[in-house]
């Protein structure tokens, strides 16, 4: 919980911790309650609710009635007052969404992700465009644009430092090249870190514990949170776990050993496998990225479909990849562990049981506590999404000084 002070200078940091408040009551929040959750005076509540309901930022709505009191005025966000973009360049495509104050998404689109950097930009900014004139949304309400990347990246000057899975992105300015092509606020976050947000966001049990997510795209890698807060790491770029080693006679991995959990899951992994066991045909195209995602997209319907030789390749996979899940529960005490990414809703039919059933019989802390492991709660778009909650979430953090440059409402 964040305390306000009842001091008036810091009108604009209670004025944040308000919204705050309200934005994370899904079933709204009356003034004495905000009054209660900030320690701010009644007055003061009352003040600055009236100024943002004057402002059109939030609105009241039903009147709720506890015990004998007279019935309070539920007070809620008003979605419209304002809107981010949320992007997310995946090696297999990328995808760009508008979405309102709830975070509630108004426009999306998916395009395959073009070669090169110089084209993605473009593409971004093309698409943004176009979603923003077809949603009918006023510039000046749009706060910004969050934009997920495969690691690793720069914080500080916003660059996008070589990603092993990103062909042809070569320390790349890509908030500075979006933020003037757009001429808006733009946000980077790690792919992974983002999806983690998102997350926390829809499922409240994840930021309540000690929780990592586990991120299965074209790549993999993991984000923990404690009480609700990422553990990003000194340059933000935690969560490489791809060369943990999960199965020593696993398949053989770029860095020359056997079994690392990236390789033990990687869609290539999975379509090699179906290639070598008949399941695709040995002229299955994988020359780029998108032509690995549609073998596996036949992989995982042949699994659906009761094809024994598909559901063990998964089943495989999320037995090594449970292993690797017990070692970084039991080295962070995760009491909550949450999978998602581009790939999972395709391959989770067989892979959330055969994970759990596996960390059964593993994980040494359950003796001290359940380990729950859930399938995402966004779904495949979660990169996209918490690109956008990142916006969202800068805009209305409330801290003394300074929000998004240039797009501040106050
Ligand atoms: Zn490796």
């Amino acid at each position: 919980m964040r305390r306000g002070t009842n001091l008036p200078r810091m009108g604009g940091y209670n004025q944040m911790v308000v919204i705050d408040e309200i934005r994370r009551a899904p079933d709204g929040v009356s003034r004495v309650e905000l009054a209660g959750l900030t320690g701010l005076s009644l007055q003061t509540i009352s003040n600055i609710c009236g100024r943002l309901l004057t402002d059109g930022v939030i609105v009241e709505g039903e009147k709720r009635s506890e015990g004998l009191g007279k019935p309070r005025t539920m007070l809620h966000l008003e979605p419209s007052a304002g809107y981010a973009l949320g992007v997310h360049v995946d090696p297999v495509a990328m995808t760009i969404i508008v979405v309102d104050l709830d975070g509630e998404i108004l426009e999306k689109r998916v395009v395959e992700t073009p070669v090169g950097a110089e084209n993605a930009i473009a593409a971004i900014v093309t698409t943004a465009e176009d979603l923003l004139d077809r949603s009918g949304i006023l510039r000046s309400k749009v706060l910004g644009m969050g934009v997920a990347v495969p690691g690793p990246i720069d914080m500080d000057t916003g660059r996008v430092v070589r990603p092993p899975l990103l062909v042809g992105w070569d320390d790349v300015p890509l908030r500075d090249a979006l933020g003037e092509a757009l001429d808006m606020p733009v946000l980077l976050e790690k792919d992974v870190s983002a999806a983690m947000i998102a997350e926390m966001w829809q499922e409240v049990r994840l930021a309540r514990g000690t929780a990592i997510f586990f991120y299965m795209g074209f790549g993999v890698a993991v984000a923990f949170a404690h009480g609700g807060e990422l553990l990003a790491g000194s340059s933000r770029n935690a969560g490489e776990v791809g060369h943990l080693i999960v199965d020593g006679d696993g398949p053989l991995c770029s860095c020359g050993n056997r079994g690392c959990i990236g390789v033990s899951s990687s869609p290539m992994t999975f379509v090699d496998e179906a290639i070598s066991r008949g399941i695709l045909p040995e002229t299955t195209v994988v020359a780029i990225p998108a032509d690995v995602d549609r073998a596996l997209t036949v992989l995982c319907a042949a699994a659906e479909g009761g094809d024994e030789r598909a559901i063990d390749i998964i089943e495989t996979s999320a037995r090594r990849v449970a292993h690797g899940i017990t070692i970084l529960t039991d080295l962070v005490d995760a009491d909550i562990v949450a999978f998602g990414g581009p790939c999972w809703s395709r391959l989770q039919g067989r892979f959330l049981p055969a994970v759990r059933e596996e960390l059964a019989t593993r994980a040494t802390l359950r003796e001290m506590h359940p380990v729950e492991i859930l399938g995402s709660t966004v779904g495949e778009h979660v990169g996209a999404v918490g690109a956008a909650s990142l916006v969202l979430d800068d805009a209305f953090t409330p801290r003394p000084s300074g929000l998004l440059a240039g797009a501040r409402r106050s």
